[in-house]
This record gives C-alpha cells, structure tokens and sequence, in this order.
C-alpha cells in the first residue's frame, strides 16, 4: 500500500469512528489550529521569507490573518450552521417536519497552491473541519519550506489521523487522485483542474475546483485616477504579481492612458520606494521557470515602466505595458507576474466587447463615480466575484462566496459558504403514521376524483392558503369586535 493510500485508509477509519462530528469535537479542532497560528507565527514567516521572501509583516496580512478570521467566525457559528434549516411548508406537508440537515461528506482532499500557501491550503480546511469531515492535507510542493511547517506542525496541534498532511510533487498528488474521496478541493491553475476534475469523475467525487485567469480592470475615464491608481498598483504587485484575483490587465479610454502610468509609477515609488529589488515589501517570483515565462510574455509589447530582471534572483520590476494589442503575448494566458499591459478600448461597450469575448474571469474590477456604468458592467458580463472601486478586497468578505465560474472554477467558499461546500445539505421530511385518509389520492387504484384532489393539493396551493389566511383574518376581527363589546358593555 502506498504511503498516499494508507493515509487516506486511515483518514477514512478515523472518520468511520465518528469522533469528527460532535459540534464540540470540531470546535476543539479549530481552536487548536488557530493556536498554531498564535504560537508559530515564525516559523511561518522563516518559511515564507524563503519561499516567496514575503515580509515579516506581510505573513500575517496576506496569509494568516484571514485565516484567524475565519476560525474565529466558524467557532462562533458553527451552531447556527450545523443546525437543522427548516423549509416552508405546503398543504401536503403542513402537519410534517421539513427540514435541511446539514451532514459532512465523509473525507476531503485539499490540493493546495504555492503563491498563498497557508490562506488558500488551510481555508478549505477550516470549512471541512467545521462540517465535520476528515481531510488529507496536500500543499504545493513548489512552496519547500512552507510544505516541511504544515507537514512538521499541523500534527503537533490538529487529530493526525482525521487531518493527515501528505507532501509530494506531481507522482504524489497523481496517487493521491487515484484514491476514493467524498469531495476534492482543488486550488492552482486550469490545467491541472481538468486533470482534477477528470480524477474526481472516476469515483463520482464532487469537486470545488479554485482556479485562476485574466480578471480584467476597466477604468472610467471620470473617475478619481489617483486613488483608482494607487489600489490598482497595490492589487497588481502585492506577491509580485502572483495572486489569482490580481487585476491581469486594464481597459481604458486612450485619453487617460499616459495619467494613469503617471499614477502608476508614482504608487510604485510609494509602495516599494526608487528601487524595488531591495525593498522588504517586494516579493520575488517563485522560481526560475515562472521568472522565463513572465519575462518572455513583455517580447512584442511596449515598455512603460520597468521591464527589468535579474534572473539569479528571481525579481522583476513592477512593470506597465501600454498600448497593448490584443494578440499580444501577455494577452494570451494568466500573467502571474508583476506585468500590467494597458489596452486601450473606444467606449464602454467595446470594453464589454473585449471581456465577453474571452473565457469568464476570476474576479472583475471597475472604477468609476458612475454607478450606472457599474451597474451595467455587472449586468452584462460574468465572473467569479465583481468588484468596483478597489481590487482584491471582496477576497476578505467572509459572506460572499468566493470562487471562479465558467474556465475560472467551480464552487465557492469562505465562511458559511465553506462550511455548506463541504456538507450534504440533505433534505429530510419526517412524517407521522396517522392521517393515513390524505395518502388515498396517490394510492392505487388512479381515478379522475383522486386526481383532481391531487390536482387542487399541488396546484391550488397558493389560492388554499389565501383562503386560509382571509379566513383566520375574519375570526381574527370578529374576536376583536366581541371582546371590545363586552368591554363596553361592562363599562357601562
Ligand atoms: P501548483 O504548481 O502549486 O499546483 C497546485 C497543486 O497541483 C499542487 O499541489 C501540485 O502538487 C498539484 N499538481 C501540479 N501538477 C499536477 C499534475 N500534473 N497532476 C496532479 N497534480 C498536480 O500551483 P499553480 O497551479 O502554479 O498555481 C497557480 C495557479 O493557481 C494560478 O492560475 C492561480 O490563478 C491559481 N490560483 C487560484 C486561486 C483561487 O482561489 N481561485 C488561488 C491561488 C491560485
């Protein structure tokens, strides 16, 4: 038995024990994990200082802030989520009990990836661990020393059976796939995701699948460029560009095209000061591999800022592009990098244009004072999350759903949204043995009378409990009129 298999078979038995249910169970679990990320806060950051030479005060915002977050508000939820949701009820099911149960799946596979390792492995976790599921942990290995901390330290402080961290490259990852999950929760690149999706289909496995693409960013032309420019320089560079809502590439007017470099370039300095290679709040590519690609993706476009590399080191200068065409390199797949091509579009309508004729993005970025054109910009086209007037906040809203439609995923998660993903939200009807006369309508023999009563229980439904409700409104004011005559009648 391979060393994947055995963990997923001993996932499963601890699962099969039951010790993953009890809503006390779960908290206990996420308490401990939230400790880890208390008490190791530096092994965390060392790790991540080598990986992706993240900030020591970065760490915490972009990766496990967030996370604390969410255990905080699973904790405090979890009763309200795991609870029974009743449903409406109709004339057939007036005198049942009709209700939602939310129940785990059984046992889930986290496939996680490299450019926010913690945030985009462990937040899936908090969702499984809260529906009360087990789970086989694998983080990227392209992330060394961030996938030796989860492997050393997610043991030391979470059930090592229910929540086993299985490390490994492609060959691992493949083996791990060939196993039987209840759900597979995927985050990395398209590719991979059909790879994913294909594995999952084996078994019937449902699959949530995180993905990534070119989430556009329209600039209105009336809108307060300064601030527009400054979040769009702080959503394009953060990690060096390697954030899946990253705005890939920005459509504007061609008037506004040499303000909004100015304001680019201005943000840079502010950000990362004169020279960005030495600035702690800069990152790095993650390797040498994706340093070649982004590098190649500038050949055949124009240069408005940066451009430059050093190899050795993996970094790349905050760079804009302008005048961008479409059948540009860079155009052509999820940049990934710290590259931003301006393309310049007539109107409002031709942006619209462009977004529709490409795959449905990640996440979607307009800026304007309009709110009209926002409107319109959500109303006619699509994407995986919408958001005006800043770039990548709607990640940290734990109410929306966060997840890709179309080429950008499958699923969504986040808070509630987590924990509902990673349930069985079974329908459960309880009925009682009497009241036996109302089943005659449905039991052979089918006549036209029983028909019709079926008729007038299914379709009449609504004009039923109108009458209903009109008839409980007269008793209603005749009560009302009788108590107040025999008031006035004893005053007198
Ligand atoms: P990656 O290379 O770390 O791969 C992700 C996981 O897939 C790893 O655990 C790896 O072991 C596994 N894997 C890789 N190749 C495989 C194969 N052939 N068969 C089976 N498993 C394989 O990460 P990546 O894909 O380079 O990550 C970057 C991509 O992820 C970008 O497209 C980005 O937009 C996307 N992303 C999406 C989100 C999101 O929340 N939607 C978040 C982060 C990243």
């Amino acid at each position: 038995m391979s060393k994947q298999q055995l963990a997923v078979e001993r996932a499963r038995r601890a699962f099969r024990t039951g010790r993953s249910k009890p809503l006390e169970y779960r908290i206990q679990q996420l308490k401990n994990l939230l400790r880890l990320f208390e008490e190791r806060q530096k092994d965390i950051a060392d790790a991540l200082k080598k990986d992706l030479n993240k900030s020591e005060h970065g760490v915490p915002l972009y990766e496990t802030l967030g996370l604390e977050g969410e255990i905080q508000l699973a904790v405090k939820k979890l009763k309200e989520w795991a609870a029974p949701r009743p449903v409406a009820k109709t004339l057939m099911t007036i005198s049942d009990e009709v209700y939602i149960h939310p129940e785990p799946l059984g046992v889930v596979l986290i496939i996680g990836a490299w450019n926010y390792p913690w945030a985009v492995t462990i937040q899936p976790l908090i969702g499984a661990i809260a529906a009360g599921n087990a789970a086989v942990i694998k983080p990227s290995e392209v992330c060394v020393h961030t996938a030796k901390v989860m492997e050393d330290l997610l043991p030391v402080y979470i059930d090592k059976e229910l929540y086993p961290v299985v490390t490994g490259g492609v060959p691992e990852t493949q083996e791990l796939l060939k196993q039987r999950f209840d759900h597979v929760f995927y985050t990395g690149n398209c590719a991979v995701g059909r790879i994913v999706m294909e594995a999952a289909s084996r078994h019937l496995s449902p699959v949530t699948l995180e993905l990534g693409g070119k989430s556009p960013c329209y600039i209105d032309k009336n809108c307060d460029l300064s601030v527009a420019c400054r979040r769009i320089t702080w959503g394009k560079y953060t990690n060096c560009g390697q954030t899946c809502i990253a705005p890939d590439y920005v459509l504007c007017d061609p008037s506004i095209q040499d303000k909004v470099i100015e304001e680019i370039s201005k943000n840079v300095t502010d950000f990362y000061t004169e020279n960005p290679k030495t600035c702690p709040d800069y990152g790095r590519i993650i390797n040498q591999r994706h340093f070649k690609r982004v590098m190649a993706l500038t050949e055949d476009s124009t240069v408005a800022l940066g451009g430059n590399g050093d190899e050795a080191e993996c970094y790349i200068a905050p760079t804009v592009l302008r005048d961008v065409k479409p059948e540009a390199k860079v155009m052509q797949e999820e940049i990934f990098g710290p590259l931003l091509p301006i393309l310049t579009v007539g109107s409002v309508d031709e942006a619209i244009d462009f977004i529709n004729d490409r795959e449905k993005p990640l996440a979607l970025y307009v800026f304007s004072h309009d709110s009209k054109l926002i409107k319109r910009m959500r109303d006619e086209t699509s994407s995986g999350g919408f958001l005006a007037n800043d770039c990548l906040m709607h990640f940290s809203v734990n109410d929306l759903p966060f997840g890709g439609v179309g080429n950008s995923g499958i699923g969504a998660y986040h808070g509630k949204h987590s924990f509902d993903q990673l349930s069985h939200l079974r329908g459960c009807l309880v009925k009682q043995l009497k009241m036996e006369g109302m089943n005659n309508m449905r039991y052979p023999p089918h006549t036209a009378d029983k028909l019709g009563w079926a008729r007038f229980f299914i379709l009449k439904e609504g004009a039923v409990v109108k009458t209903f409700k009109l008839a409980a409104l007269a008793v209603l004011v005749i009560l009302a009129a009788a108590v107040i005559q025999v008031r006035v009648s004893w005053f007198h």
